[in-house]
């Protein structure tokens, strides 16, 4: 009895891109002049980001879906400090 499909969403969901330079989860999509795609994760994004503003027509952050699937994730360090 009750059996209600959840949402879609989840088929709905965008496949999970990876950095080119260390194939980690990109966050960032970066569309060049040439129409050429380049993924970047949060570390490399950052390394290289001054010099993708110049050659990049756009640039795109891909959101986090890291949350959903637990913890971990290319800086998913605990900063957490608990003192005292
Ligand atoms: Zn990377």
């Amino acid at each position: 009895m009750g059996e209600q499909s959840e949402t879609d969403a989840d088929s709905l969901r965008a496949p999970i891109e990876i950095c080119d330079r260390c194939r980690m989860r990109a966050r960032l999509r970066v569309v060049l002049d040439d129409d050429g795609l380049l993924y970047f994760c949060s570390q490399h994004a950052r390394e290289h980001r001054a010099a993708l503003e110049q050659v990049a027509r756009s640039m795109e952050e891909i959101p986090d879906w890291t949350d959903e699937l637990g913890r971990g994730g290319d800086d998913g360090r605990d900063d957490r400090l608990v003192v005292g």
